[in-house]
């Protein structure tokens, strides 16, 4: 049995795209759903600090394994960067389209944060983040991946401007290769694999 790891959120989304990321690493991923308060924006929180409160709390629950935490945002420039940090507490993809109704084509940029914090007993919290740039689509298209998925078009995407197909159309498997996630979970594959 490999490393004991628990995960800690309660997204099965999250636990989904993550098991299979890190199966490199033959890690035993428990997931739990960690009774912290992240803060917000207007609190001082960012994703890097959020996803250590989160790992770090796995840590101190589970003293014999790690912790593992994965805090994301959307960032969207017409809206001077929000969502953000406070991305899970926004009301979801067809809130966020309504919220960019009067935004035009062309000027709907925006990018999606990924920070996994991978806490040890007696170690230092080692950060790995990502970010992948894309544009907010005019409406709700595809039904894979989770969250914000239907209308967010990545620029890794064969078409990247706002008609483009979502991260929910291009379907897990490519997202699994090009997301924000699958870059930060891959520098811990080579981390882990580099033998911490
Ligand atoms: P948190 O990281 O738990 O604070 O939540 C981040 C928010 O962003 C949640 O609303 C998620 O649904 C959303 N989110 C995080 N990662 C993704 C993703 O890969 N695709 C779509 N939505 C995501």
């Amino acid at each position: 049995m490999g490393q004991r790891v628990i995960l800690a959120t309660g997204n099965a989304g999250k636990v989904r795209e993550l098991s299979a990321l890190l199966a490199p690493l033959g890690w035993d991923l428990v997931g739990w759903a960690p009774p912290v308060r992240e803060l917000r924006a207007e609190e001082g929180g960012t994703c890097a600090g959020n996803a250590i409160l989160k790992a770090e709390a796995a840590c101190a629950e589970h003293p014999d394994a790690w912790g593992l935490a994965d805090d994301s945002g959307l960032f969207v420039a017409a809206l001077g960067g929000k969502p953000g940090v406070d991305t899970a507490h926004f009301g979801g993809p067809a809130a966020l389209v309504a919220a960019m109704r009067d935004v035009p084509v062309g000027q709907r940029q925006a990018y999606f944060l990924c920070v996994l914090a991978l806490a040890r007993p007696g170690l230092p919290t080692k950060l790995f983040e990502a970010r992948v740039e894309g544009v907010i689509a005019l409406e709700l298209r595809g039904t894979d991946g989770f969250g914000y998925d239907p209308v967010f078009v990545p620029s890794w995407g064969p078409r990247s401007d706002e008609f483009g197909p979502t991260n929910a159309e291009l379907g897990v498997e490519l997202k699994n290769q090009y997301s924000n996630r699958a870059v930060a979970a891959g520098m811990v594959v080579e981390w882990g694999m580099d033998g911490g």
